[in-house]
């Protein structure tokens, strides 16, 4: 169950002109003008910065989320990649080549000079 509560949206943007000027394309000089001017560039600038951190905690949420996803899938390896494709973290879809990304899988997992030791018995 999940209610927004009415007064904690703000309505709009804040006019940025005074009352007397509101439709006056050219006002000149009006000290409650600039006012309003410099309220609404710092609701702009509020809004433009709620978005930027709204848009990084979504992108920081999306990767935990898909990090999550990756540990729990058995298909992919650590990157999320299947055979060189996204993989969907879907169980139910297990194709032929299963067996060639968990290789991969270890691989990545394991990067390391186990390959060059075994190449290099010396
Ligand atoms: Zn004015
Ligand atoms: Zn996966």
């Amino acid at each position: 169950m999940r209610e927004t509560p009415a007064a904690a949206a703000p309505a709009g943007p804040p006019p940025s002109r005074c009352d007397k000027h509101r439709t006056d394309p050219d006002p000149g000089p009006c000290r409650a003008c600039g006012d309003a001017r410099k309220a609404r560039e710092a609701y702009d600038r509020d809004q433009a910065d709620a978005a930027s951190r709204a848009q990084s905690e979504k992108a920081r949420d999306q990767a935990a989320a898909r990090r999550v996803a990756i540990d729990n899938c058995q298909l992919c390896d650590a990157s999320g990649y299947r055979d060189g494709r996204l993989c969907a973290h879907d169980p139910t879809v297990i194709d032929r080549s299963r067996r060639g990304a968990a290789a991969a899988a270890a691989a990545i997992r394991r990067p390391g000079a186990a390959d060059l030791t075994w190449s290099n018995p010396a």
